[in-house]
Parts: structure tokens; sequence; C-alpha cells
């Protein structure tokens, strides 16, 4: 069965300074803090891509 911490999903501290509750966010969405209810922006996923990885060139060489 799921043990680790990844059946929680990702780990989130509240944007909300006064409450910085940390929590996870269950893999759900929206994200919500338990706590406050202030919902939390989900990370916004990087275009890796533009970076250019060298993993299959590398293979060239
Ligand atoms: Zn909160």
């Amino acid at each position: 069965m799921l043990t680790t911490s990844a059946a929680h999903g990702v780990k989130y501290i509240c944007a909300d300074t006064t409450c910085a509750t940390r929590f996870y966010d269950m893999n759900k969405s929206p994200i919500a803090c338990p706590k406050c209810g202030k919902t939390v922006p989900a990370p916004a996923k990087k275009p890796a891509a533009r970076r250019g990885r060298r993993v299959e060139t590398s293979l060239n060489n």
C-alpha cells in the first residue's frame, strides 16, 4: 500500500503568512488550506523544453 508521503500529494505552505499552515494537497485541485480555506495557486509547470536537456544529444558524443 501507499505508505510514503506521495500518497498525500505535494507539500504546500499556506500563502497566508498569518496562517502558514503546512499541508499536503492530497492530489486534489484546487488546492486549499485546510485551516483557513485559502486557495493555493497551483505551481506553474515550467516549460523545461526551452532549456534543451542534453540527455538526448549526449548519446551522439
Ligand atoms: Zn491557511
